[in-house]
């Protein structure tokens, strides 16, 4: 047989960090201390009162059975008393809440639930790879915003031709954002209702960083929180970062009733939900959102990322003071680019970076450093970079 994958997985833009991650193995293979500020995946373990709940659960037979794909009731209430009492937006735990298996298989999914073959989906760049490839996967049009230093990182969706703004059917949003580490404002939030309202457009807000800000004033609200919301959007969640837990698989979407029924409708037919005992691990996880391991978990990212942000300003990188999500989005010193930068940093120093053109054309002239290493190795980091001439 001489095999072709499908065209759909052909079309998907290349995979750009091939090259780091070789050269990464390679000095791993040779023996070096590498030091991976490459991946968004926390260091710090869940946090024991969640893998106590989960403990208990598992020894449920009831637990053992198909789970219920939207989530289970007794989580879905969990969810909208969360959202009650964090962002002061009631919730319908039938109609409004639904499970994911972690949010990047909901933000894949929704685009073959909501976007015919042929429209336009407006998606941020630099930006999360997902929403780009879940587009293609569709038939949509991906028609990037781009998203610069100095309008904040928010896109101007004054600037979307209005023939694209008439076929589109959906806009992702992601803050506190990744890669750049913005936060939206409250003005953004309630002009992007207002424009997917104008347009009938699903409005799609990735809020994965939501939990994890540096300081009170920052503290991200729901985009749900504005008026009209629910009319036009959803809200995508994950307790991947919050609560340490990326492998366990848990997310949630919330918003509006009938995008929520069509991306329900469409995981019916692809998968069977979370496991049943994780969705109750779930339940401790967010019951517990304001105990003090959280605020201890936001304490040690903000501490690293200051440590990292101070450090790299002395080498010529432009950043910004970190606020949100964990990480580091800072423009390489002059002269580089943002692959040179990283292949010099992997070369010559052993540390990992994600060069910021993996994120989309708009990345490049910056690299993005994830805090999840511990404070002495951000600092080992700094060291061996002072090493190197700049
Ligand atoms: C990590 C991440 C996600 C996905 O997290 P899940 O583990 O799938 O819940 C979604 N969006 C952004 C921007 C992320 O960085």
């Amino acid at each position: 047989m001489t095999f072709q994958p499908a065209q759909r997985l052909l079309a998907l833009p290349p995979y750009l960090f091939v090259e780091i991650d070789r050269r990464k193995r390679a000095a791993l293979a040779a023996g070096k201390d590498v030091i991976d500020f490459g991946v968004g995946d926390p260091d710090l373990p869940t946090h024991a009162f969640i893998i106590e709940r989960l403990k208990t659960a598992v020894d449920d037979p009831a637990h053992h059975r198909y789970p219920l794909g939207v989530g289970a009731p007794r989580l879905r209430r969990t969810l909208a008393a969360f959202f009650q009492r964090r962002y002061g937006v009631r919730l319908d735990p039938e109609t409004e809440v639904i499970a994911l298996i972690g949010s990047k298989e909901g933000l894949a999914h929704l685009a073959l639930a909501v976007v015919n073959p042929g429209r336009a989906v407006l998606l941020p760049e630099p930006g999360y790879p997902v929403y780009r490839s879940g587009t293609i996967f569709a038939g949509g049009k991906p028609h990037a915003l781009p998203l610069h230093e100095q309008r904040g990182w928010l896109p101007d969706l004054s600037a979307v031709p209005v023939e694209v703004a008439r076929e589109a059917a959906l806009l992702f949003l992601n803050y506190p954002n990744n890669p750049t580490g913005a936060v939206a404002t409250r003005a953004f939030f309630e002009e992007a209702v207002a424009f997917c309202r104008r347009h009938d457009i699903v409005l799609a807000q990735d809020a994965a960083y939501n939990e994890m800000y540096f300081d009170d004033a920052d503290r991200p609200a729901s985009i749900l929180e504005i008026p009209g919301a629910r009319e036009v959007a959803i809200e995508l969640h994950s307790a991947s970062k919050t609560f340490n837990m990326t492998g366990w698989r848990l997310g949630f979407a919330v918003g509006n009733c009938d995008v929520l029924a069509a991306l329900a409708r469409l995981k019916s037919n692809l998968d069977s939900g979370v496991f049943t005992a994780i969705q109750e691990a779930g339940c401790a996880a967010y019951d517990g959102f304001d105990r003090p391991e959280l605020a201890r978990a936001r304490a040690t990212y903000r501490e690293r990322a200051i440590a990292l942000a101070d450090g790299l300003r002395q080498f010529g990188f432009r950043v910004a003071p970190p606020r949100a999500t964990f990480y580091v989005w800072a423009g390489v010193p002059w002269g580089y680019d943002s692959m040179s930068l990283a292949t010099r940093l992997l070369d010559e120093a052993a540390i990992v970076c994600a060069p910021g053109i993996g994120f989309g054309r708009l990345g490049e002239g910056y690299v993005r450093f994830a805090m999840t290493v511990p404070l002495e190795r951000v600092r080992m980091a700094l060291a061996r970079m002072r090493e190197l001439k700049w």
